[in-house]
C-alpha cells in the first residue's frame, strides 16, 4: 500500500543525479512522496536547490551553508552565501542546511570558525523568522544552545545522544530522522524515544541510502514501516503524522 510522505531533507540537484534527476522526481511522488525540501550547502547549490523549487511545485528549496565548507572557506565566500540568502529568502522555506561538525572539523579555530558563521546565520533565520535546518554532527549541544530562541528549528538527520535529543524536544524543536534508521541501532533508538509531535523523516539523498547504491526520495518510504514497528503505531500514524510536523515546520 502507497501512503502520502514528505522527504524532509534531500538533495536531488547533486551530481548522482544529473543522468535521471526528472525521473527520480517521478518516481517518488508515483510512490507517494507528496513533496521534497531540497537543501544548498554552498552557493552553487543554493542557486540549483532554487532552480529545481522553481520547476517543481512540490519541491522546496532551503538556503545553506555546511558547516564542512566553513573552516577553508574565505571571508569573501562566506559573506557571498549570506547574502545570496537575504536576497531570495523569500523563494526559500528556510535557512540551512548550517550548523556545526565537529566529526569532520577537529581543530580548535575551524571550530570556533564555525561557530562564528553560524550565528550569521542563525541571526539572519530569526531576522526573516525562517525555519532553521540544522546539521549538528557532534556539536548538537553547542547548536541547541544557540538556537534556543529560534521559533521553527528541524534537527536534520539527527545521531547525537538521546539526553540531547530531549532538550531539543523540550526547546520544541523537530528531530528528522534519515533512512539510516533502517540499519542503525543508534537511530532506532532515537527513533523509538523520539515524541510522534517532533519527528521528521528524511532520506538525505544521494546518502545514507537503505538499499544498495544511491539514496533517493522514493526510500523514505522504507523507514515508515521500520519507525512504525519501533513505536508499535500503524504506518499511517506515522506518515500522518510527519506530514503535518513538517508541514507545520517550514509553514508549507
Ligand atoms: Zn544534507
Amino acid at each position: 500500500m502507497n501512503y502520502e510522505v514528505i522527504d524532509s531533507h534531500c538533495h536531488l540537484d547533486f551530481p548522482k543525479f544529473n543522468k535521471d534527476r526528472h525521473e527520480t522526481i517521478e518516481r517518488a511522488r508515483k510512490c507517494g512522496v507528496v513533496q521534497m525540501i531540497n537543501s544548498g550547502i554552498d552557493y552553487k547549490t543554493n542557486v540549483d536547490s532554487l532552480e529545481l523549487a522553481k520547476k517543481y511545485d512540490f519541491v522546496h528549496a532551503t538556503l545553506g551553508l555546511s558547516p564542512q565548507m566553513v573552516p577553508d572557506a574565505s571571508e569573501e565566500k562566506i559573506k557571498q552565501i549570506l547574502s545570496q540568502m537575504e536576497r531570495n529568502i523569500e523563494k526559500a522555506v528556510g535557512i540551512g542546511e548550517a550548523g556545526l561538525d565537529f566529526y569532520y572539523c577537529t581543530t580548535d579555530t575551524g571550530r570556533k570558525k564555525q561557530e562564528a558563521v553560524f550565528r550569521q546565520v542563525i541571526e539572519i533565520a530569526d531576522n526573516y523568522n525562517k525555519t532553521l535546518v540544522i546539521h549538528g554532527r557532534n556539536g548538537e549541544d553547542l547548536a541547541l544552545e544557540m538556537t534556543k530562541d529560534l521559533n521553527r528549528v528541524v534537527f536534520h538527520c539527527y545521531g547525537g545522544s538521546l539526553e540531547t535529543m530531549k532538550n531539543i524536544v523540550d526547546a520544541g524543536h523537530y528531530v528528522s530522522v534519515p533512512t539510516l534508521v533502517c540499519f542503525s541501532e543508534h537511530h532506532k533508538s532515537i527513533a523509538q524515544n523520539l515524541p510522534l509531535e517532533n519527528m521528521l523523516i528524511e532520506t538525505d539523498s544521494p546518502y545514507l541510502s537503505p538499499r544498495k547504491g544511491r539514496n533517493e526520495p522514493s526510500f523514505v518510504l522504507d523507514s515508515v514501516s521500520v519507525i512504525a514497528n519501533l513505536k508499535e503505531l500503524e504506518e499511517t500514524d506515522i506518515t500522518r503524522a510527519t506530514i503535518q510536523n513538517t508541514r507545520r515546520a517550514f509553514e508549507l
